[in-house]
């Protein structure tokens, strides 16, 4: 089968993006496209013909080493099939299935997170295209209890995004115990935000939604995809905000979101890493009973209820798709933000 393989860590090469991480090669193309084995079902597991994967931030890290995985490696955690065998033991899908894989790719069910539903905090958490194989190939084997039904009669390119992107930003939305009638605001309206907004105005039809992004383009489809009021960072909304989402980048976003929260009010967080410090003053951000919590990967039920959701109401979800053999291109073009909306393999 083909594959795009991470052999070694690099640093990927972008026109105009500094050098980083001097002990590690720069390449353009870090990922191998080759031919590989293509693995067999062992018991439990199951084959998938991947017909789209999305490519994710996450794929970034992995490559240029912030996020440890194994070596060599095929990345791709938004992974979008159908079943071509099944492995022994394995009873609840058949061949020609359409599945869904995400990050989330096999866990251990006995620790003390797995026992109380917390399993995206297991101990032994094993991620798809990080410990595992992923999607960025013809096939892979993931493990029956670790894959979903998908909607029936929507593209494969379309749903992938909604496996990562959509999957986590929905954990964190339920994170934020929102109810309708309370104010959502949104910071950064990326991959995952544009996913969100359209199930948070499904979920809470009378809450008002406000998004915060500097991006004209973020803008104008925030606006399109029902937000209340759209404007900078820096800008005032008309009320304060009862429940916030930050999906920035920048440690400036936490201090700026909470300043903006109403009391009681609730922040989640939903990035992995800040690339600037976040400087909070007590009284200003936290006092009155203001909340911050991070979101950190993805349980089963989070991607079920989305998937449930998806395929009750009609998600919008903008894609940027490329070739299997362009996988480099891609991850270089969302290294250096020229994706607009999720970028995607289409790959069969
Ligand atoms: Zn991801
Ligand atoms: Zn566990």
């Amino acid at each position: 089968m083909k594959a795009a393989i991470l052999v070694e860590h690099a640093e990927i090469e972008v026109e105009g993006s500094p050098r980083r991480y001097p002990h590690l090669p720069l390449k353009k193309n870090p990922l191998l496209i080759t031919n590989t084995e293509t693995p067999l079902p062992g018991e439990g597991q199951v084959l998938v013909e991947v017909e789209a994967c999305g490519v994710c931030y996450t794929d970034i890290d992995i490559i240029e080493g912030r996020v440890q995985c194994k070596l060599p490696l095929i990345p791709g955690h938004q992974v979008v099939g159908r079943v071509v065998e099944v492995g022994t033991s394995v009873s609840s899908v058949v061949r020609g299935d359409r599945v869904g894989v995400a990050w989330i790719g096999k866990t251990c069910g006995v620790c003390n997170y797995c026992r109380r539903g917390l399993e995206n905090l297991c101990v032994d958490f094993k991620a798809t295209g990080c410990h595992l194989d992923g999607g960025y190939a013809e096939y892979m084997v993931a493990y029956i209890d670790y894959v979903y039904r998908v909607p029936r009669g929507v593209d494969a390119v379309k749903l992938a995004p909604l496996m990562c992107a959509g999957a986590v930003g929905y954990r964190a939305l339920k994170l934020t115990e929102m109810t309708d009638g309370l104010r959502l605001g949104l910071f950064g309206f990326g991959a995952s935000a544009h996913i969100v907004i359209q199930v948070a105005r499904r979920l809470y039809p009378s809450s008002e939604i406000y998004v915060f992004t500097r991006s004209p383009e973020h803008q104008d489809l925030a606006r399109r995809l029902g937000a209340d009021w759209v404007g900078n960072p820096g800008e005032n909304p008309p009320r304060l905000i009862d429940r916030a989402i930050d999906f920035t980048p920048v440690g400036e976003t936490i201090a700026r979101s909470l300043e903006l929260l109403a009391p009681g009010g609730k922040l989640v967080v939903n990035v992995i890493r800040k690339q600037t410090p976040v400087d909070l003053l007590y009284e200003k951000h936290l006092w009155l009973e203001r909340e911050v919590k991070t979101v950190a990967n993805v349980t089963r039920s989070d991607v079920k209820e989305l998937l449930d959701i998806a395929g009750r109401v009609p998600i919008d979800v903008k894609i940027e798709e490329y070739r299997l053999d362009d996988a480099n291109e891609a991850v270089r073009n969302l290294k250096a933000a020229r994706v607009k909306g999720s970028a995607v393999l289409r790959i069969a």
